[in-house]
Order: structure tokens, then sequence, then C-alpha cells
């Protein structure tokens, strides 16, 4: 049977595979620079891979957005998506009954990150053949590098993005691949996350989630606490990641910086990982997301500062001046109301 081609005119058998794994709080325009850097340097971008297993699933509680969908980026369902059947046949992965994410408890998981960091990818895997736990983790690993390493043959790149934002899994793609791992730790202003986060359908999945937690429906004011939390542990530990990534290996990007000038930006990044530019133009396939992924072009790449307008009502509370401070150390000053965008 021929093998099913997709971008490129011949197969290779690229083992040499270089992937940049995005780590950062969600809203902070992941899938969008994804998608930049997998077209300018070639590469291919496959969103969020540690949600493959419920896309596949077709399960509809994935979606956490307006106007999302629980398919690929192509429009067709993960099941039914020729890209992915590919890449699942060339990977002999079921991409439903395979592990993608951690399956870990918080405690072990805070174990694991601890080993990785002082340890080492080696030492790790050693531990792994002594605790069952940690053998299962590193499997979690193993399996998507088996996915990346059989997009770069059915699509014939070198280059992957994965979007998943999750710093754990950052670590567990470290302990099974260190040298082919990338890491762009991503900022954004924790206020324009959190409006973002609590606006529309977004903001009533978190207040669901509160509700499921406490019994009662929350005010807007514990909505943007919870999702100041959210923002402020994400963006520790993306720093935490980056602190702990060697030099070449590793690069800070700011939203903002980003879609104010997209192209120094990406200058920027080809330097720090060595990158070849290969301007491609290829369909997405990616999992996940923001839904802008369907409507906006990188003729408008524009950074959202509307939150502006409407931040949400805080409360001062331990978490609300934590994050204000950590914003502020990061270099997020008050808000001029007169500037225009
Ligand atoms: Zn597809």
């Amino acid at each position: 049977m021929p093998r099913l081609l997709f971008f490129g005119e011949t197969m290779t058998t690229a083992t040499d595979i270089t992937v940049i794994y995005i780590v950062g709080p969600s809203r902070s325009g992941s899938t969008l620079i994804e998608d930049y850097i997998a077209r300018r340097f070639g590469g291919v971008a496959c969103g969020e891979l540690y949600r493959i297993s419920q896309f596949a699933k077709g399960d509809a509680r994935i979606i956490k957005e307006d106007g999302a969908e629980e398919t690929c980026a192509c429009g067709a369902p993960v099941s039914e998506c020729a890209f992915w059947c590919a890449v699942a046949e060339e990977a002999g992965l079921d991409l439903v009954q395979s592990s993608f994410r951690s399956r870990l408890s918080r405690r072990q998981r805070v174990f694991f990150r601890l080993f990785v960091r002082l340890l080492g990818a080696r030492l790790t895997n050693r531990m792994g053949k002594l605790v069952p736990a940690f053998e299962r983790e590193l499997e979690v690993g193993e399996n998507c590098l088996r996915i990346y390493r059989a997009i770069s043959r059915v699509a014939n790149v070198s280059l992957i993005v994965d979007s998943s934002k999750q710093a754990h899994q950052y670590y567990i793609l470290k302990a099974v691949a260190p040298k082919k791992m990338r890491l762009i730790n991503l900022l954004r202003d924790g206020r324009s996350v959190v409006a973002s986060m609590t606006k529309r359908a977004r903001g009533e999945v978190l207040a669901r989630k509160i509700m499921a937690g406490t019994g009662r429906s929350p005010a807007p004011e514990d909505v943007a606490e919870k999702a100041f939390r959210a923002w402020m542990l994400s963006t520790l530990n993306g720093l935490v990641a980056f602190a702990f990534t060697s030099r070449g290996r590793r690069a800070m990007l700011r939203y903002e910086e980003f879609f104010d000038d997209p192209k120094n930006e990406m200058s920027r990044i080809e330097h720090s990982f060595s990158l070849t530019k290969k301007n491609y133009a290829q369909e997405s396939h990616a999992i996940g997301g923001s839904p802008s992924r369907y409507t906006v072009g990188f003729e408008d790449l524009r950074a959202d500062a509307s939150w502006k307008e409407r931040t949400p009502p805080q409360k001062t509370s331990v978490v609300t001046v934590s994050a204000h401070l950590l914003n502020r150390a990061l270099g997020y000053r008050g808000v001029d109301r007169s500037e225009k965008n």
C-alpha cells in the first residue's frame, strides 16, 4: 500500500527531530504563536498533544470556549482526520487507548519534577525501573515522542511545535528526550489573562468549577480570583521550568511583544534555537487551542488590549495581591487608560 504523503514530496526517515514545547498560562496566544512558528520554520504545529485521547474519543466535555469544536483544526473529527490516522498508524499507537498525559497524583508529580530538575533525565529513567508510578509517567513521555517522530515522518518535517502549555508535561518529555526538547516560556500580563478567562463561556466554566467545590454560585470576584490563581501558578511553573533548562534550549516570549512585532520576536527564537527559516503553507491539524485559530489571519495578528476597558471585579485577597506583585515583578505596570490601541 502506498504511504500517505501530506506535505513533502518524499518520505524521510527523519529521526533528528526538534520539539518546541510552549509553557505558560492559558489565554496567552499560544495557538497563534505555535502556528506562526511552525509556518516560519517549516514545522508542524500539533496543538495540545496531551489532550489527543479526549479529542480522538470526540468527548464534548473537552470544549472550554465559545465557538470551539471537538475536531482537529482541519475540521474533521480526529478519529477521521487522515493526518492523525496516518500518524497513529506510523506510531503504532491507538490514540484513545494510549496515555499522553500524566497519571500521577499531585504529590507524586512534585517528586517527579524534583527528580528531573535535580538528577536529570538519565537518573530519572533509572528510577523509573524501580518505581512503577515513575515508569508509567515515562511511558507517557515515550508515547508523545513516538507521536512526534511519526508526525515528522508523515509530514516530512523535523520540527514539531506543541502548545500543551503544561509545565509538568514538559518535565516528562525532558526526561525521555532531553536533547530534542526546546522550551518557550510564554508570559502575558496577568490582568489581561484574567479578563480573558472570566468573560462569557470561559467565565461560566470557571464559575461551574467553583460551584462544584463549594455548592453555591460564586460572585464575579471569586471567579476572577480563581483565574488569577491559575495564571499565577502556570506563570510560576513556567519560570521554574525555564530556570532549569539550559541555554540554547530555552527562550522567553512575551505575548505583548510577539503581537507587537512578530518578525522581531521570531528572529530571537530563530537565534536562540539555531533554527532555519523555511516558509511552509500547510493545512493545520492542531489539537485544541483557542477557537480564534479558525478566524484570525496572520495579517491581523494584534495583541488583544481590550481588557483595559473591562477589568473584572477584584477582591483584596492573598491570591490577588500576590498575583499583582508577580505581575509587577514581570514588568507589567499600571494601565494607561489614555493609551490608544
Ligand atoms: Zn486534521
